[in-house]
C-alpha cells in the first residue's frame, strides 16, 4: 500500500469518471468485497449470467448466498434483460430467497445492457455490481465501463485489457459510504487504524509493485484500446459472411478483451489454426449452470439454451494491441481455408 497505490486509485477514478476507486488483490476479491459491502449472505439471491468466468458466481456462493443464473442475449453474449426480469419475478414469487442484486458481466469487453438493467434495479430495489473484469476500457453510451452500476469491479490479471504483472483488481463507486466500507473490508475490516477491526474483512491489498506497473501501462492504455478497435475491425472485415462475427450495439465500444466468433465448424477452424501454431481459446465451453461446482443448484441441460449453444459454437481468436497486419491476415486466411476451401474440395 505504498504511495503508488493511492496515485493509481486517483488516476483510475479519473479515467473511469467515478468518485472513488479502491484497488485490491484481484478481480475476484473486488467482487467479493463489493458483495460484502452490501451485506450479502445466506438467504439472499444474486442474479448473474450463466455465460461468464466462474469468479462472478463463485463469490456469491462463497458468502452463503444463492447465485441465480440467467440466459444471455445470443447476439451480445451478455445477460438478457427480459429473462433477468423473469428470473427476479420468479424468485420473488417463490419466496425462498430474498432478491438482493445483480452482477451483469461485460463479456469479452462489451458492456451489458445497462439501460434495461438499471430500471430493474430501481423497480425491484436491487443493487447492480458491474463485473468489468473484461470490459475495462469499454464505453456504454459515453460512459466508461466500471461506472455503469452502483459498484463496478475490474481485474488487472495479465490477460485482461489492462493487465499488470501478476494479480490485481479495482472497485469503483460514486457512493462515499460504500467506498469507505470497501476500503475497510479490503484491510481486515479496519476502523480508524489498522488494529481496530470494526467488521470482518479480508487481505485484499494490491501490491505496490503492481500499482507502479499499472501507472505506466495506464498511460499507454488509450492507444492500446485504439489498436484493439483497429484489429477487431480488420478481423470483422476479413471474416464477415464466413463465420458469425461479434455484434456491437449502437453507442457501445468494446474493450475487446476477446474477439470471439461463432461457427458450427469450430473444431475444423481450431485444428486448422492450430496446425499453423495460431492459438485459439474457448470461453466458455460449459456455462456455469452445468458446472459440477454448482450441481447443488439443480440446473439441467436446456435451462439456458442461448448460453449452451454459444458454448458449443464459440471460438476466441488471438487479440492483443500489438498484433501485426500480417498476423491478422494469417488468422483470417487460416479460417477461410478451413471453412471455404475444404468445403469446396468435397466432391
Ligand atoms: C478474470 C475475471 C474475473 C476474476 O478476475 P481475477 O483477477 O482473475 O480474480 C471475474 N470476472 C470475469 C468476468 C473475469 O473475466
Amino acid at each position: 500500500m505504498g504511495p503508488e497505490v493511492r496515485e493509481l486509485e486517483s488516476r483510475l477514478a479519473e479515467f473511469t469518471g467515478i468518485d472513488h476507486c479502491i484497488t485490491c488483490s484481484s478481480g475476484t476479491d473486488a467482487l467479493l468485497i463489493a458483495l460484502m459491502a452490501f451485506g450479502i449472505g445466506a438467504g439472499d439471491a444474486v442474479f448473474t449470467s450463466t455465460f461468464t468466468f466462474i469468479a462472478t458466481a463463485e463469490v456469491i456462493a462463497l458468502l452463503g448466498a444463492t447465485p441465480v443464473f440467467v440466459d444471455i442475449d445470443p447476439r451480445t453474449f451478455n445477460i438478457d434483460a427480459i429473462k433477468l426480469k423473469e428470473a427476479i419475478e420468479g424468485v420473488k414469487a417463490k419466496g425462498e430467497f430474498k432478491a438482493k442484486g445483480v452482477i451483469p458481466v461485460d463479456l469479452f469487453g462489451l458492456p451489458a445492457e445497462y439501460d434495461s438493467i438499471m430500471p430493474l434495479a430501481a423497480e425491484y430495489d436491487l443493487f447492480i455490481i458491474e463485473d468489468a473484469a473484461q470490459g475495462f476500457g469499454g464505453i456504454y453510451k459515453g460512459r466508461r465501463a466500471g461506472s455503469l452500476g452502483h459498484i463496478g469491479t475490474t481485474s488487472f490479471f495479465p490477460a485482461k485489457p489492462l493487465g499488470c504483472y501478476g494479480d490485481g483488481g479495482a472497485i469503483f463507486t460514486n457512493d462515499a459510504h460504500l467506498a469507505e466500507k470497501m476500503d475497510s473490508l479490503r484491510a481486515h475490516g479496519k476502523g480508524n487504524h489498522k488494529y481496530e477491526n470494526v467488521r470482518l474483512g479480508i487481505n485484499g491489498r494490491l501490491d505496490t509493485i503492481q500499482a507502479a506497473v499499472l501507472l505506466t501501462k495506464l498511460e499507454l492504455f488509450p492507444q492500446e484500446l485504439a489498436a484493439r478497435q483497429r484489429i477487431a475491425r480488420a478481423y470483422t472485415e476479413g471474416l464477415a459472411g464466413i463465420v458469425e462475427v461479434p455484434f456491437i450495439p449502437e453507442g457501445l465500444v468494446s474493450s475487446w478483451a476477446q474477439y470471439s466468433i461463432m461457427t458450427d465448424r469450430r473444431k475444423e477452424v481450431q485444428v486448422s489454426l492450430g496446425e499453423q501454431k495460431i492459438p485459439t481459446a474457448i470461453y466458455y465451453r460449459s456455462p456455469l449452470h452445468l458446472q459440477p461446482a454448482f450441481s447443488y443448484l439443480k440446473y439441467k441441460e436446456n435451462d439456458f439454451p442461448s448460453a449452451e449453444v454459444a458454448g458449443r459454437r464459440i471460438l476466441s481468436l488471438p487479440m492483443h494491441p500489438y498484433l501485426k497486419d500480417a498476423e491478422i491476415a494469417l488468422v483470417v486466411e487460416g479460417i477461410r481455408r478451413a471453412l471455404i476451401e475444404e468445403k469446396n474440395s468435397i466432391p
